[in-house]
């Protein structure tokens, strides 16, 4: 952090300031020019720069690194790779993770479980527990959800990932899938994420409908410092003026946090477009600005599905989206699982 004096600051001021920094545990270094003092100070990051703001003689205080440390790519400069089993994310291979938004049958689960294996996903996603707006929408089938989920992704051999809202669910999670998935209601729920810290399994952090990046950042931080350090970033649309499509899906953010942090991220364009005739484009995209992956909602039969039908694709809509990330993908020098059977039908 830096502290610029104002230019009639008083040596009594520039003293004050000083002592209080080092009350406050901090190094430091003084530098005094023709018309201004400033003072380099170090070790400032536990500090509101607005109390410092406050002292008299203060012209501006300037940060100069990240309040987050663990996930800085400053501390941390090589790109992190998050395991689950063999799966690797964060390496050269884009990793597409897919499947219905909730749990809804054992047949529902099946059929897009073998849709998204045949078209390439290496994981299966889906909800058991689901935040939805309105507390008479379909909330996921708890437990049975996440039975259906697991039967389906170790019948296709997929790693599983699904939503922990709440605290008292991580047990439950923690049984059946690979990857914990924060919601983006969820990533300020600080209770959930420090004690996600403690889990053993990776956490995929969904960025909040209005959180900046250093917020997420700052949540991601939480998991860190816990001591878990497998965490995913994914970026899901944030609210904006904007009404066209249900979330801004901001595209933005995947160079921004490449730069920032070591972490790997994922998009998803489901929940970014909310419209399923919109996914496959924010999908390639991401993927060109560098994305580690993409979550995506695919179901058997969309239409009449009990959450996000609309934005969930048909499975050969699907299909056809993998065949193209798999020419956008080495064209940036990353590279896109191969496993695809069937070329049949891209009618729609
Ligand atoms: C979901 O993945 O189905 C979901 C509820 O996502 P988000 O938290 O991004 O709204
Ligand atoms: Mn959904």
């Amino acid at each position: 952090m830096v502290v610029v004096m104002r230019e009639r600051a008083t040596e009594v001021q520039v003293d004050a300031v000083i002592a209080r920094l080092i009350e406050l545990g901090m190094d430091v270094h003084r530098s005094s020019g023709a018309t201004r003092t400033v003072l380099g100070v170090v070790g400032a990051h536990k500090v509101e720069k607005e109390l410092i703001e406050l002292l008299d003689g203060v012209h501006e205080v300037l940060r100069i690194t990240e309040p987050y440390k663990r996930a800085s790519r400053t501390f941390h400069p090589e790109d992190s790779v998050v395991m689950v089993g063999d799966v690797r994310i964060g390496g050269d291979e884009v990793i597409v993770m897919a499947g219905p938004c909730s749990a809804e049958t054992e047949e529902q689960c099946q059929a897009s479980a073998a849709a998204v294996k045949r078209a390439g996903a290496k994981v299966l996603r889906g909800g058991a527990f689901k935040p939805r707006s309105s507390p008479y929408s379909f909330q996921g089938h708890g437990e049975k959800g996440l039975q259906m989920l697991r039967h389906a992704a170790d019948a296709h051999n997929l790693k599983l990932i699904s939503e922990v809202m709440d605290i008292s669910q991580i047990g439950l999670i923690d049984k059946y899938c690979d990857i914990f998935q924060v919601g983006a209601r969820n990533m300020q729920n600080y209770t959930l994420i420090r004690e996600l810290g403690h889990a053993r399994k990776p956490v995929l952090l969904k960025r909040g409908i209005s959180a900046t990046i250093e917020e997420w950042l700052l949540s991601a931080e939480y998991i860190l410092a816990g001591g878990n350090n497998d965490v995913i970033l994914c970026e899901r649309g944030i609210r904006t003026f904007e009404t066209a499509t249900r979330n801004t899906f901001d595209i933005s953010a995947i160079p921004v946090i490449k730069k920032l942090s070591h972490l790997p991220i994922v998009a998803d364009p489901s929940h970014g477009a909310g419209r399923r005739d919109m996914v496959a484009q924010l999908a390639r995209a991401a993927v060109a600005a560098g994305a580690d992956g993409l979550i995506i909602e695919v179901h058997n039969d969309p239409d009449h599905a009990l959450s996000d039908g609309a934005q969930s694709m048909f499975p050969d809509q699907f299909e056809r989206l993998m065949a193209e990330l798999r020419i956008i993908a080495p064209a940036i020098g990353r590279s896109i699982c191969l496993e695809s059977s069937a070329r049949r039908g891209w009618a729609r």
